[in-house]
C-alpha cells in the first residue's frame, strides 16, 4: 500500500491526467487549444470544463494565453507524457498477455492507466520490448517521429497502394468505429489500394484483399497511411 501510495504520489487526479493527454495531442497536432474544443473531445458540458481548466490553472498544469488558449507548463506537459505511456502500455498488455481485442484495449485501457505506478511502467516497457507506437499505431510520447511520414487517407489517389500504419487517438475514442476497422482489416500492418475516391459524396473506396470497404471522409482523415512505391 505504501509502497503505491509512494510511486503514483504528486500525479494529478485521473479527470485532470485526461484533460492533460487530450491538450498534449492537441499540442502535437499544432490544434487550436480552447476550452470549447475540450468540452466536445471530452464530451463534458462546457461550465464543467471552465471549472476543471481554472483548478488547473490554479494547480500550474497549464497557462492561458489571453484568457483562452491553453497551453501545458513543463509540469503539466510531463505528467501528460506520463499518463499517456501508461495508457499506451496498457494498451499492448491487454493484447498481449490478456488477448483482449484491438477495438477494446483502448476503452479498457482508459479505466487502468490512472493506477499504473511509475515502477510498474518501467516493468512494463521492458517486458513489452519498449515500444514506439500503440496497438493502434499511435506514437508513444518522444517517438512522434516515428509516425511523422505517414499520411491520412484523405491525401491517397486512386490507384495509389498503401499500408494501413496509424488509427488518430480522437477515432479511437469510437467504440463502434473500432469495431467496424477491425471486422474489416482496417488496422495496423494491412495493405489496401485506394480504388475509388469521391469528392463530390465526401467517401473512398478501398481494396483489402477480397474486400472493398467504403470510407466517408471524417472516418478516413483519422487512418494514417505510408504509401507503396
Ligand atoms: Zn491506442
Amino acid at each position: 500500500m505504501a509502497q503505491s501510495i509512494k510511486t503514483t504520489e504528486g500525479r494529478p487526479t485521473p479527470t485532470i491526467e485526461d484533460y492533460l493527454a487530450i491538450i498534449y495531442v492537441m499540442e502535437r497536432d499544432e490544434e487550436e487549444v480552447i476550452a470549447a474544443r475540450l468540452a466536445e473531445s471530452l464530451e463534458v458540458a462546457p461550465p464543467t470544463v471552465t471549472v476543471t481548466l481554472k483548478r488547473m490553472e490554479r494547480d500550474s498544469w497549464i497557462t492561458t494565453e489571453q484568457g483562452k488558449n491553453i497551453r501545458l507548463t513543463d509540469k503539466g506537459c510531463e505528467a501528460a507524457r506520463s499518463v499517456i505511456r501508461r495508457h499506451m502500455l496498457t494498451e499492448w498488455m491487454l493484447a498481449r498477455m490478456l488477448k483482449v481485442s484491438w477495438s477494446r484495449v483502448h476503452a479498457e485501457a482508459d479505466q487502468i492507466e490512472h493506477a499504473i505506478s511509475d515502477e510498474m511502467e518501467i516493468q512494463m516497457r521492458t517486458n513489452l520490448n519498449d515500444p514506439q507506437l500503440c496497438p493502434h499505431g499511435n506514437p508513444l510520447p518522444g517517438y512522434e517521429h516515428v509516425a511523422a511520414g505517414w499520411l491520412p487517407l484523405t491525401g491517397v489517389l486512386p490507384g495509389e497502394k498503401v499500408i494501413i500504419r496509424r488509427i488518430h487517438e480522437t477515432a479511437e475514442d469510437n467504440n463502434e468505429l473500432l469495431e467496424f476497422l477491425e471486422k474489416n482489416d482496417i488496422v495496423p500492418g494491412a495493405l489496401a489500394e485506394v480504388t475509388e475516391v469521391l469528392t463530390f459524396n465526401q467517401t473512398l473506396s478501398l481494396q483489402l484483399g477480397e474486400q472493398k470497404v467504403a470510407l466517408g471522409f471524417p472516418t478516413a482523415k483519422y487512418i494514417f497511411v505510408e504509401k507503396v512505391a
